[in-house]
C-alpha cells in the first residue's frame, strides 16, 4: 500500500512537517459537511489563514480527479491560492486510505498550509481511520434526530473533541437545541478523548455561517490547551506508533498471505474450519507453524 518509491519523499518531507493544525471532520451523508467546510474555508481565509481539504471517501467508486463536493466547493475558492481541495477515494478499501491519508497530509502540512481539514462520511469505518491522524475531530450531527435514528455508533462520540448539531437555522432551532441537550448527555456517559478537554456540544449553520466562529473558536482554545498540556505532542506521538504498527501488521498479513507453505495449506485448512473438522485455534497453529517454518 504504501510505494517504496514515496518513501524517500516522505522522508525528506519529515523535517518540514509538525506545524499544520489537522482537523478531521464527519458525519452522516447529508448532514452538511461540504457546505459547512465551505463556510469554515471562507471563515479562515478571513483570518489570513491558508487551508488544505482532503475529502476522504471510503465508498466512491472513482479513484480520484473532481468529485462532485470538489466541484462545488471548488466554485467558491477555485481562484484562490491559499487554498487546496483534493478528495480521496479508495473504491471500498479502506487500508489504502489509512496510508496514503496520513502522507497526504503530511504533504499539505510540509507545503505549508496552516490548517489541514480532513473530511469523510460518516459511514463504515472512515471516521476511525481519520480520527487516528487529526489533532481534533469534529463531529456533525443533524438536529432532531437521536443517536439510534442515526445510526450514530457510541464509538463515534468517544471520539468527538467537539459535536456541532448542524442546520440550526429556520424552523430546526428547538430541535437542533433538544438534539444539543441529548448529545452532551450521551457525551457524559462516554470516556473523554482528554483529562483537560470537555467536548463541548453546540448549533451551527454552514448555510447562514451561525455558530461558525464559536465553533473555530473552540477548535482554536482546544489547540492552545493542548500545545500548554502536552498533549497535543502525546497524541501525535502515540499516533505516530500507531501508525507504525498498522503498516507492520498490514505488511505481515500480506506476507503470511502470500507465504508459499501457507498457501498449500490454506485451501484446506479454511475447509475443514467451514466443515468443524478442525477447530479454528488448530488451524491457526498450522498455519503460522507454516509462515514461521
Ligand atoms: P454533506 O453530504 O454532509 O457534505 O452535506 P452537504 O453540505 O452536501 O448538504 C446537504 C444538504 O443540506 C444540501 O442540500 C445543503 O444545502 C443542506 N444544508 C447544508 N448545511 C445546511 C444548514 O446549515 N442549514 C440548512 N437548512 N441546510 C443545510
Amino acid at each position: 500500500d504504501e510505494s517504496p518509491l514515496l518513501r524517500p519523499v516522505m522522508a525528506a518531507l519529515a523535517p518540514h512537517t509538525g506545524r499544520a493544525h489537522v482537523v478531521g471532520l464527519t458525519g452522516a451523508p447529508g448532514v452538511g459537511k461540504s457546505t459547512s467546510t465551505n463556510a469554515l474555508i471562507g471563515a479562515l481565509r478571513a483570518a489570513g489563514r491558508t487551508v488544505g481539504v482532503l475529502a476522504v471517501d471510503p465508498s466512491s467508486p472513482f479513484s480520484g480527479g473532481a468529485l462532485l463536493g470538489d466541484r462545488i466547493r471548488m466554485q467558491d475558492h477555485a481562484a484562490d491560492e491559499g487554498v487546496f481541495i483534493r478528495s480521496m477515494a479508495s473504491r471500498g478499501h479502506l487500508g489504502g486510505l489509512s496510508f496514503t491519508t496520513p502522507q497526504a497530509v503530511r504533504v499539505l502540512d510540509a507545503a505549508g498550509f496552516d490548517v489541514v481539514l480532513v473530511e469523510t462520511v460518516g459511514i463504515g469505518q472512515s471516521e476511525t481511520v481519520v480520527a487516528a491522524m487529526v489533532d481534533f475531530f469534529l463531529v456533525l450531527m443533524l438536529p432532531g434526530a437521536g443517536d439510534e435514528l442515526q445510526g450514530i455508533k457510541k464509538g463515534v462520540l468517544e471520539m468527538a473533541d467537539l459535536i456541532a448539531v448542524n442546520k440550526a437555522d429556520g424552523g430546526n432551532v428547538p430541535a437542533a437545541r433538544t438534539a444539543v441537550r441529548d448529545y452532551s448527555a450521551a457525551l457524559r456517559l462516554t470516556q473523554p478523548t482528554s483529562p483537560t478537554w470537555t467536548p463541548p456540544v453546540m448549533t451551527c449553520s454552514g448555510q447562514t455561517g451561525d455558530g461558525l466562529d464559536d465553533l473555530w473558536g473552540r477548535i482554536a482554545d482546544h489547540r492552545s490547551l493542548m500545545t500548554a498540556t502536552g498533549e497535543r505532542e502525546d497524541r501525535r506521538r502515540a499516533q505516530r506508533l500507531a501508525w507504525m504498527w498498522s503498516m507492520v501488521e498490514d505488511r505481515l498479513l500480506d506476507s503470511l498471505r502470500g507465504d508459499p507453505a501457507v498457501l498449500g495449506l490454506l485451501g484446506v485448512a479454511e475447509a475443514e474450519v467451514l466443515d468443524g473438522l478442525t477447530t479454528p485455534s488448530a488451524a491457526a497453529e498450522r498455519l503460522l507453524a507454516a509462515f514461521g517454518g
